[in-house]
C-alpha cells in the first residue's frame, strides 16, 4: 500500500495493487493516474534529498548546512567534522568569556 498525493488539492489517497491505476481523489473528485503519482513522490524525495546533502558526523542524519547547524535526529550543534551539544557549547562560550573577563580584568584594570 503506497500513499499518493492528489495534484489538485494535497489530499493523500491510500492506493493498494487491488485498485486500478487511475484513482480518484475522495475529497475533489479529480482522477489521478497512480504512476504520475508515484513519479511525483520520486521527484519530491529526490529534490528533498538534495537539500540535505550532508550528514551529521555523530549519528549520520541529514542536515542542511555543515556549519552552525541543528542536526535535527540527535539534536547536536554541528561544526564541518565535529559536532556538539548544546549544553556543551553553552558552556563553553561562558567558559570562553569568563577567562577573557578575568584576563581583561588582570591585564587593565589591576
Ligand atoms: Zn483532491
Ligand atoms: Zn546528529
Amino acid at each position: 500500500m503506497i500513499t499518493l498525493k492528489c495534484p489538485e488539492c494535497g489530499e493523500k489517497v491510500l492506493w493498494d495493487d487491488f485498485q486500478p491505476a487511475i484513482l480518484q481523489c475522495p475529497i475533489c473528485k479529480k482522477q489521478f493516474s497512480v504512476h504520475q503519482g508515484l513519479k511525483d513522490n520520486i521527484r519530491r524525495r529526490e529534490e528533498g534529498e538534495q537539500k540535505l546533502s550532508y550528514r551529521c558526523p555523530f549519528c549520520r542524519g541529514f542536515i542542511s548546512k555543515r556549519w552552525f547547524t541543528l542536526c535535527p535526529k540527535c539534536g547536536k550543534y554541528v561544526f564541518g567534522k565535529h559536532c556538539i551539544h548544546p549544553r556543551w557549547f553553552w558552556i563553553s562560550a561562558f567558559i570562553t568569556a569568563y577567562l577573557l573577563f578575568t584576563l581583561y580584568y588582570v591585564v587593565v584594570i589591576k
